[in-house]
């Protein structure tokens, strides 16, 4: 039986503000390909000639999407390669695109990502924050009862979370933060990666606003903001062994000397063993 050869669809990442940033693959791609689906096909344009690449561009942005991935879908039916780029950065990620792609699932046309820059990516890379596992939330939502409700709900989230941001919302979004999660929470703003304004400031969320509101340099171009993820109180800050100590002990000698002769076996303080004794008693711990 014949079988049909559908073309393929790459999802090609283009640079965060500095050129240099593109890969030879990326370029390579966007050359042989027979079609670029971009955001804006100006802007895209620009970063062709800038590498002296000509090919053909076809508009795909958030407003013709849904109509667009029909044609480009036909398109990759008759065996065309396509190129799928953003105005920067990787496509998809909160950019247009995912469309297209659960229609070349469901049209079984193969799908090959490119790595290349991300700027959450990039700024979670030098924000100092622990990001073996982290969230990625977009851009926090305009409406303010919106943006507050998402906030709460972070609250005790213990991964790192991510929010792409505007220079027109970074003020408030930062009162929101303290008002709705906490003002000693550490946070990181990134902006202009890679650019020439880069800066990559951390602070407690309360210090962070004053030191926005200082200097309005300091939250000019494009933002992200990192914020730490929630740690749990500990509950018991001494160890099991201590504890097990204690309670053998305890059979023997009054609670008084039994603190005092774990605190010398474990060489720690008694005050602490005594408070935390106290407090596990009353959390019905031991
Ligand atoms: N797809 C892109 C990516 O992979 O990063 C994100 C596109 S989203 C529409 C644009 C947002 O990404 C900006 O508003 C800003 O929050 C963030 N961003 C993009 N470039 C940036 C940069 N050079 N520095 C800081 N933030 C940047």
């Amino acid at each position: 039986m014949n079988q049909l050869k559908t073309g393929t669809l790459y999802i090609v990442p283009t640079p965060i503000g500095n050129l240099s940033d593109i890969t030879n693959r990326a370029l390579k791609i966007l050359k042989d390909v027979d079609l670029i689906a971009a955001e804006n096909i100006r802007h895209t344009n620009i970063l062709l000639q800038n590498f002296n690449i000509k090919n053909q561009l076809i508009l795909m942005n958030k407003d013709n999407e849904k109509t667009q991935s029909d044609n480009l879908i036909n398109k990759l039916k008759q065996g065309n390669k396509i190129a799928l780029v953003s105005n920067a950065g990787t496509p998809i990620i909160n950019d247009p695109g995912s469309i297209l792609i659960a229609k070349c699932y469901f049209f079984h046309i193969k799908i090959i990502p490119l790595p290349g820059p991300c700027a959450a990516i990039t700024a979670l890379s030098a924000s100092g924050i622990k990001n073996n596992r982290f969230c990625y939330e977009g851009f926090l939502p305009s409406k303010k009862k919106t943006r507050c409700d998402l906030l709460f709900s972070l609250k005790e989230e213990t991964r790192t979370i991510i929010f792409y941001e505007s220079k027109y919302r970074i003020l408030q979004s930062i009162r929101d933060i303290i008002e709705q999660i906490d003002k000693n929470r550490h946070i990181v703003i990134a902006r202009e990666i890679t650019k020439k304004w880069e800066s990559i400031y951390g602070a407690k969320a309360h210090l962070m606003l004053k030191w926005l509101q200082e200097d309005k340099n300091r939250y000019r171009g494009e933002l992200i903001i990192i914020i730490d993820g929630f740690k749990k109180p500990q509950k018991n800050n001494l160890s099991k062994k201590v504890f097990d100590t204690f309670l053998k002990v305890k059979n023997f000698l009054s609670l008084k000397q039994s603190v005092l002769l774990t605190s010398q076996i474990h060489k720690i303080s008694k005050n602490i063993l005594y408070q935390q004794v106290i407090k596990n008693k009353d959390d019905k711990i031991i």
